[in-house]
């Protein structure tokens, strides 16, 4: 079997209740009704760096050390992304991530918690791109996210991605979660989210590939906006995982940590036959920018 590919995507600041069920988000609407949606809660700061370096590396917040968007004294060092250590568990496993949030894949900003890895860039194994959100704006950089990561998915269809998207996040911030404005950026998020699937599905009928696309958040928002705080509207994240081209195995946790989505994720991906031992000779070029 082809080796199984695995994309997540991250949405910041996405309140489920809105997301969900509403209408206003319809690709994720779709892919939880074909998928498994688990609910959990942030147990580390309701922060976006403390949440999002649980989520990817799969250290606890004591782990990592990180309490906030500074990121100051964090041991990422010890704490890989989970596109790093699929990397070193299988050296033939390409890679790529796509982020308008610098803290998440810039080198020159307070992280990155998703390693830049250069060697692997230059090897045509792994593929960046960092754009800067918080200069020039979630609405203005999420569509070019896309558009880059539609590219790379569809193209080189590297083994494991993380796209992130941020419009949600600012919407909150800026407007409150039941605002016109929070309802569009859910919008424009569904479609890139929409984008992405496009890419992955073309991937399946043309080359018979299976894929595991997951959908996940760092915190929710009070309805008033802001975060921070341990209000259940704040707390709340999910995991939701379907395959495109397979079948997700009978047996599905009820209950997933945080801490515990990547490991989950790579272990459906091994399951479903992908990862260490199933690996496809990789020839592709994951560096289309
Ligand atoms: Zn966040």
């Amino acid at each position: 079997m082809d080796a199984v590919k695995l994309l997540l995507v991250g949405l910041d600041g996405l309140r489920i209740d809105r997301a969900f069920g509403t209408g206003l988000a319809p690709n994720l609407d779709a892919l939880a009704a074909a998928g498994h949606f688990v609910r959990s809660e942030v147990e580390g700061p309701t922060i976006s760096g403390p949440s999002w370096a649980t989520i990817l590396t799969g250290a606890t917040h004591a782990e990592h050390g990180i309490d906030d968007n500074l990121m100051r004294g964090h041991r990422l060092a010890e704490h890989p992304d989970f596109l790093t250590r699929a990397w070193q568990r299988d050296p033939s496993t390409t890679t790529y991530a796509a982020a308008g949030w610098p803290n998440l894949t810039d080198p020159a900003g307070a992280g990155p918690i998703v390693r830049l890895r250069r060697e692997q860039i230059d090897a045509g194994q792994h593929g960046v791109v960092s754009l800067n959100g918080e200069l020039y704006g979630y609405r203005a950089v999420d569509p070019e996210i896309a558009a880059r990561a539609r590219l790379a998915l569809a193209h080189a269809g590297p083994d494991l991605s993380f796209v992130y998207f941020c419009e949600t996040d600012d919407a909150g911030h800026y407007f409150g979660v039941f605002t016109p404005q929070y309802d569009e950026a859910l919008g424009n998020s569904d479609r890139h989210v929409g984008t992405l699937l496009d890419a992955v599905d073309a991937r399946v009928r043309q080359f018979g590939e299976t894929w595991v696309v997951a959908a996940t958040t760092d915190h929710g928002h009070v309805d008033a906006g802001g975060h921070g705080g341990g209000a259940p509207e704040e707390t709340q994240t999910f995991l939701l995982a379907s395959v495109r081209g397979g079948e997700l195995p009978p047996s599905l946790p009820e209950r997933l940590a945080p801490r515990e989505y990547v490991d989950w994720l790579l272990e459906l991906r091994t399951g479903l036959g992908g990862g260490p031992g199933h690996a496809a000779a990789a020839e592709v070029s994951v560096g289309v920018a």
